[in-house]
């Protein structure tokens, strides 16, 4: 029995089918032009939350579709293969970011104001963690909400955010005690009209369909309700949705890779040197098996990992090898197979070529290689368990 057809079943297989033909016609011929803008246009998020896709693991109530998590694994399988890791990540960052912390912890007046709106595509949103002087060092963060009677008055700035220009609210990590480290963070939600709210892209090496941002915020009011969850359990909440954070860019990550190697056997078959088509040189053929290998190995083990999620089980060390096996494998993968391109590979006309670029990112967001080591050392080593507040 195939790996697919062990875990995904037949209504899996009729939703992928369905996915990749709405993708290749309304999102695949724009790809270009949004890569150039740096940005996806409104009407893009109002198609993706009519056809349900936000909603894939969301609760019926708030109007998603309650779906086991293979859905998503096959969104993502599907999403890795239109070849813009940013466009990927700008559609992924709105429901497995940002809208997840609301789900997880938000108060039903939360969820009825920001989530319910968000299924449909209505608004869309970013989860602003990261900041200039702190990344991996989440509980460093210095942007500090202070509470005046009904508002949180919020200043400080955000960098490396997706989304962090053109979304409707922030899901942002404050320093609601900041004399503490973890204990005194707290989330919240931040509507983007808000007075005092500003924002600048980046310029990135890639992912250039999806707009990062720098947010800066400025005697900004928010209003008590919109907190997430209690106040200085922040710190918490941000580590239990890493989780779902690493299992997804690990879904990602094998699947790039096993893109980039479809991809580059089309052009090996049809590719001559010496006389013969390069996929029956040797050397190739030997590099083309490992890699085939590799990623065989790994998807089995993400699948696995999948399985766990769909369980509700809190799988920190696996999900955290998962994403560090897997976004290693996504670089190693795109930098051999373009190889097999020659010339062509640096040529922006094969796709070859943007897969590169986008794979970078992927073990450094989410929490970098080094962490994902850490991580899985303290466990291994020194027996460290983690739980779920
Ligand atoms: C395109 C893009 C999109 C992003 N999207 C978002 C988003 O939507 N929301 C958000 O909140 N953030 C986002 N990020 C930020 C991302 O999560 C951070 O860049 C990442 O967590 C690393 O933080 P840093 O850049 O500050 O690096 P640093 O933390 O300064 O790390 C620098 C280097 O030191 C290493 N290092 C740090 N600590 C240790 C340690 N203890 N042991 C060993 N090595 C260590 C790191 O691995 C890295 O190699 C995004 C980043 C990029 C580039």
């Amino acid at each position: 029995m195939s790996l697919t057809s062990y875990y995904l079943k037949g209504e899996h297989q009729l939703f992928r089918q369905e996915l990749r033909n709405f993708l290749q016609k309304e999102i695949v011929p724009h790809i270009d032009q949004w890569e150039k803008e740096q940005e996806i246009p409104r009407w893009v998020w109002k198609k993706f939350g009519e056809m349900g896709y936000f909603g894939l693991s969301y609760p019926q109530k708030y109007g998603g579709l309650d779906a086991d998590f293979f859905y998503t694994v096959v969104f993502l399988e599907e999403l890795a293969r239109i070849n813009s890791a940013g466009f990927g990540a700008s559609i992924g960052a709105h429901p497995f970011l940002a809208c997840s912390h609301i789900n997880a912890y938000g108060s039903d007046a939360l969820k009825e104001k920001y989530l319910a709106p968000s299924m449909t595509g209505d608004i869309f949103g970013c989860m602003a963690v990261s900041e200039p002087i702190a990344g991996s060092d989440v509980a460093n963060i210095r942007t500090t909400a202070v509470r005046k009677g009904d508002v949180y008055v919020v200043n400080g700035s955000k960098t490396f955010i997706t989304n962090g220009v053109l979304s409707d609210f922030i899901v942002a990590a404050v320093k609601t005690k900041p004399e503490a480290k973890a204990g005194g963070l707290s989330m919240l939600v931040i509507d983007r009209k808000s007075k005092g709210v500003s924002a600048n892209k980046l310029n990135k090496l890639g992912w250039h369909a999806s707009d990062t941002g720098e947010i800066f915020f400025d005697q900004v009011e928010v209003p008590v309700e919109n907190l997430v969850g209690q106040e200085n359990w922040g710190f918490y909440y941000i580590m239990d949705r890493f989780q779902l954070e690493r299992i997804i860019m690990a879904v990602s990550g094998v699947a790039t890779a096993e893109y980039a190697l479809e991809y580059s056997l089309e052009y090996m078959s049809q590719r001559e040197a010496f006389g013969r088509k390069i996929n029956q040189f040797q050397v190739l053929r030997h590099r083309i098996a490992d890699l085939a290998s590799e990623v065989e190995a790994l998807k089995t083990f993400i699948y696995h990992v999948a399985q766990l999620q769909c369980d509700g089980k809190y799988a920190v060390k696996e999900a955290s090898m998962a994403k560090l096996l897997a976004t290693e494998l996504s670089d190693k993968a795109v930098y051999q197979c373009l190889q097999f391109f020659g010339g062509y590979g640096f040529i922006e006309d094969f796709k070859i070529a943007r897969m590169f670029r986008d794979s970078r990112v992927g073990t450094i967001g989410g929490g970098s290689s080094e962490i994902m080591r850490e991580i899985i050392a303290k466990m291994v080593i020194d027996n460290i368990s983690y739980k779920t507040k």
